[in-house]
């Protein structure tokens, strides 16, 4: 099919300096947990995305010295020559589809503890460094040297990007993390000399290295500047006022802007806090500063607002990570005239707790995000199959959608059958929770793609039975059940049941997902599972007028989402719903009518009223067919919740594993078939 012509303005060329975009599609720089510790597999990572038609692919931000190591975290580096092969294989990569590559340098300032070099961290003004783990390292107050060093490095790495073969070489101020910011800020810059006090002179270092820079590689290479446009911090820190002031004086300096918001929370903000274009009354006023191009983000999936984001002359170039993540061919798709097949992100930044865990790059809706070099996976292909099987999948969860649609590409004669009358499984249902409908795309993508394939059959209302499965005579059958919540309290605080009234009104999350209510207004909500749920469900509650108390062994109300940027904005809207959050609780016993719950420090119990309780802790493989059948029917496999409950991703990274493995002879356990990256001795 052929591009309908209202999309051709996406693919116009744009010049950015030396070097000329192919079209509007640029992937922003955006971090991955992979860093140096994983060159090969980033280097396939950021080669789809150009595959997939991105005309500027971007590293994440990378390391320019010793003295900007951001440990525990794993980024790139560029501290010496030794790393250049490293980046020439990523830019080369990126090359081999006719994409232009680029390096987002960067010195971390405070937010970088050194950890791993023990170099005195230094920032325009002594601080203590901002770390997770609140380490007791403070950054010293830089003086000229230093300053004069940070240029030297800056430049230095420049030419090291550009000898590596990258087209774009940033300046970054970006993200509280680009010492550039930390400088232009007056909330980290309390300096009395030429480099503080105005704007002119907090905005002096950025336009001295953006001048650097150029001298340095702007024969060749382009010299973008990514720039926070506010820090939400009222007038203690950068509003888009006084940085569109500071663009305004270096407005032609830098070869493009890019522009996102500060801290990373804000940037990357979750589908549940924010639509699509969250960015634009931020960044809507720059292009008239400026006759460079503009590249603003915001979670844009839609080709539609793409072109008028375009048209309305807010940016030039539509900038993505998340929507490239989720899917690598988004601009081919739309080139093709294939907007269905555009896999959109969900915005639940699964992908940024890669980094967070430092571990590589995962995705909900991509499950070969991350693997592309060390599973060989495709986000747009999969082998045929050697001999074509009949196989039913029991659950159309996410696993056994993914599961269904990958092996019906490949070719199998596919039966998926789910007991209820919605496709979806868990998708279908936490997808009315408060702010999670867009997590909806994850089965109506799948569904779609399903329908396209002639060999693929969904039957709904079709609950299995052992003597069901035996009748319908499949090659293969995979169980793709999902689980239940536990309702024994059982999760990592306490692993054993807790002690509960049989009087009591306890109901779990999957209670709440069919409708029921709590008996009572007065709840306590027992979160020991820590990720979206507890938090969600107290949102829901408390919209519906019960009164909540959310109880946690945790220090804070759903800890884990500190790794997809959404902890501070999850506790603020349940602090303003008048959620009552009693943290570093244990739940020691309900009885009808009130709880204990007891200090996770001393042991101290108190009593709280409690007319029902929500226990949000643990789940169990919802596997009772598995095991009824497991004995009886040959070839039977688990896949998703029902072999191990854990996140959607999760779910359908292993619908989409058994599908790539599926027909091969099983792997050894000791010969795991994933490549990994030895590093040489020295
Ligand atoms: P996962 O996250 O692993 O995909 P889900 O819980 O989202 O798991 O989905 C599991 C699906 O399996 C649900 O839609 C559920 O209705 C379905 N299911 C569970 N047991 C049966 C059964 N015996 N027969 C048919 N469908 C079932
Ligand atoms: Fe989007 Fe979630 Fe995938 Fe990240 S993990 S790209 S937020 S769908």
């Amino acid at each position: 099919m052929a591009r309908d012509s209202r999309y051709d303005i996406l693919f116009e060329p744009v010049k950015i300096g030396p070097v000329t975009a192919r079209n509007r599609f640029y992937q922003v720089p955006h971090c991955n947990g992979m860093g140096w510790r994983d060159p090969s597999a980033l280097a396939a990572m950021r080669g789809m995305k150009a595959e997939g038609g991105w005309a500027v692919v971007c590293t994440e931000m990378t390391e320019i010295h010793q003295t900007a190591d951001v440990t525990p975290y794993v980024e790139l580096r560029i501290w010496s020559d030794h790393d250049i092969p490293m980046h020439a294989r990523i830019a080369e990569k990126i090359h081999e589809h006719g994409s232009l590559a680029g390096i987002e340098l960067c010195h971390s300032g405070y937010t970088s503890s050194n950890l791993w070099s023990r170099e005195i961290p230094m920032a325009p003004t002594a601080m203590p460094t901002s770390s997770s783990f609140n380490s007791p390292i403070q950054a010293r107050t830089m003086d000229k040297e230093d300053i004069r060093n940070l240029r030297r490095a800056h430049r230095a790495a420049a030419l090291r990007s550009r000898t590596a073969g990258y087209d774009l070489v940033y300046v970054y101020a970006g993200h509280g993390l680009g010492i550039f910011q930390q400088f232009l800020s007056r909330a980290t810059n309390m300096r009395s000399d030429e480099y503080g006090g105005s704007l002119e002179n907090r905005a002096r270092l950025l336009r001295e290295v953006i001048e650097d820079t150029r001298e340095a590689v702007g024969d060749r290479c382009a010299v973008p500047v990514r720039i926070a446009m506010n820090e939400f911090l009222g007038p203690n820190g950068l509003e888009p006022a006084e940085v569109e002031d500071a663009i305004g004086l270096m407005a032609e300096l830098p070869d493009l802007w890019d522009l996102s918001l500060s801290s990373w929370e804000k940037d990357s903000q979750t589908s549940r806090f924010s639509e699509e274009g969250f960015q634009e009354p931020y960044i809507r006023g720059v292009k008239k500063l400026t006759t460079k191009p503009v590249v603003g983000v915001g979670r844009y999936t839609s080709p539609d607002t793409m072109v008028r984001v375009i048209k309305q002359g807010i940016m030039d170039m539509v900038g993505a990570a998340r929507p490239s993540i989720a899917d690598p061919f988004l601009p081919r798709k739309i080139e093709e005239g294939r907007l269905d097949d555009i896999r959109e992100c969900i915005g639940c930044n699964i992908c940024v707790t890669g980094d967070f865990t430092m571990s590589p790059i995962r995705c909900t809706q991509n499950p070969t995000m991350g693997e592309e070099w060390r599973r060989g996976w495709h986000p747009e292909r999969i082998r045929p199959a050697g001999s074509v099987k009949n196989i039913l999948i029991v659950g159309a969860g996410p696993a056994g959608l993914e599961a269904a649609r990958a092996l019906g590409t490949r070719g199998h004669k596919v039966t998926l059958a789910d007991g209820r009358g919605e496709a979806g499984g868990r998708v279908a249902l936490e997808s009315r929770l408060p702010g999670l409908a867009a997590w909806g795309r994850v089965r109506d993508w799948r569904l779609l793609q399903i329908a396209k394939l002639p060999n693929v059959e969904l039957y709904l209302e079709s609950e299995m039975s052992p003597e069901t499965l035996a009748e319908f005579g499949a090659d293969h059958i995979v169980m793709a059940t999902g689980s239940t919540w536990r309702r024994d309290g059982v999760a990592r605080h306490h692993t054993r049941p807790i002690p509960i009234d049989p009087g009591a009104d306890i109901l779990t999350p999957d209670d709440i997902l069919d409708g029921k209510r709590p008996k009572g207004k007065n709840l306590v909500i027992y979160d020991d599972d820590h990720y979206y749920m507890g938090g969600v469900i107290a949102e829901l509650l408390r919209k519906e007028d019960y009164a909540v108390t959310l109880v946690t062994p945790s220090h804070l109300a759903s800890s884990f989402t500190k790794a997809s940027l959404e902890q501070h904005a999850i506790q603020s809207r349940l602090l303003e719903l008048n959620v009552k959050i009693e943290a570093n609780q244990g739940l020691q016993s309900v009885a009808a009518g009130h709880v204990t719950i007891s200090c996770v420090f001393t042991g101290r119990t108190r009593q709280l009223e409690a007319s029902s309780v929500i226990l949000v802790t643990a789940r169990n493989a919802r596997d009772q067919l598995f095991q009824a059948t497991v004995e009886k029917i040959n070839n039977l496999a688990r896949i998703g919740d029902c072999f191990s409950p854990g996140t959607i991703a999760a779910a359908v990274h292993s619908g989409r594993k058994f599908a790539e493995e599926f027909g091969s002879p099983l792997p050894d356990f000791l010969d795991l078939p994933y490549r990994r990256e030895v590093i040489g001795l020295s």
